[in-house]
């Protein structure tokens, strides 16, 4: 299925204000996250059963040799053919479900009968996290409940800026293709990721891995699992980083 809903994620007018990872907690109602100083304006340092969505930071050279930001907000892609869901189709039929209206992967109360690993091992883009007593595993829902009452997602809703987008997938594929020719002469790297097989979409300034390691795949999703795309990542950054100078 490629109709349904889709985000259009502009990372080029990010300015990493976190109002779509707190309205994200909000809505969802997830607690706070203890976190603690590991060297990172990020905060917290990853994804996890409590944090559905994430604004990654990632600092570098510029060519004056002045820091340059990258901002990266992190979430499920919610994909086309989603490798999490074929992982546990054997296993336990009907544990992560596609929602037929928006497209949104969702993980049902049938999923906690599986082993969790089967899950976090498939997700090429690292994004489900299991609770620490239990093992139940919790990713974004695109706000299934607001978007099937005519809501936007609370992300959405809230980004200041005009970074986060969603609606239709059509809609979105043409926004991101519009927006791409738009930044082109300022941003000549800038590409685009996921038109192909995701439901998130994002405008990246420069080369993906810039911004963070898992940021785009080479294969459709369902090609790949954690595995496969660490070792195609491990790969294509042994190409890339020859003269980059990284400090965060
Ligand atoms: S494979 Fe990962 S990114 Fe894709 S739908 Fe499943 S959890 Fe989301
Ligand atoms: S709310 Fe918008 S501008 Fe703020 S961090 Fe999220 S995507 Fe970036």
């Amino acid at each position: 299925m490629s109709s349904g809903k889709a985000f259009f994620i502009d990372t080029t007018l990010c300015t990493a204000c976190r109002g779509c990872q707190i309205a994200c907690k909000q809505w969802n109602q997830l607690p706070a996250t203890k976190t603690h100083n590991w060297g990172s304006m990020q905060n917290p340092e990853n994804l996890s059963y409590d944090t559905y969505k994430l604004v990654r930071f990632e600092e570098h050279n510029g060519p004056d040799n002045k820091p340059v930001w990258y901002f990266f907000p992190d979430q499920c892609r919610h994909c086309l053919e989603p490798s999490c869901k074929e992982a546990v189709e054997g296993e336990v039929s009907g544990g992560i479900i596609i929602d037929r209206r928006t497209g949104a992967v969702l993980f049902t109360n049938k999923l906690k009968k599986t082993d969790p690993d089967n899950v976090l091992n498939a997700c090429p883009f690292d994004v489900p996290k299991a609770q620490k007593k239990t093992g139940f595993l919790a990713k974004c829902t695109m706000c299934v409940d607001r978007v099937h009452n005519g809501l936007l997602p609370a992300c959405v809703r809230t980004c200041p800026t005009g970074a986060m987008n969603f609606g239709d997938r059509d809609k979105m594929v043409k926004m991101a293709r519009g927006r791409l020719t738009e930044v082109n002469t300022r941003f000549p790297m800038a590409t685009l990721t996921g038109l192909d097989d995701l439901r998130v979409f994002y405008l990246l300034s420069d080369v993906p891995k810039m911004y963070y390691t898992y940021a785009k795949m080479d294969l459709p999703p369902v090609h790949m699992d954690r595995k496969t795309a660490l070792r195609k990542i491990g790969q294509s950054i042994k190409e890339f980083t020859g003269d980059l100078d990284i400090y965060s």
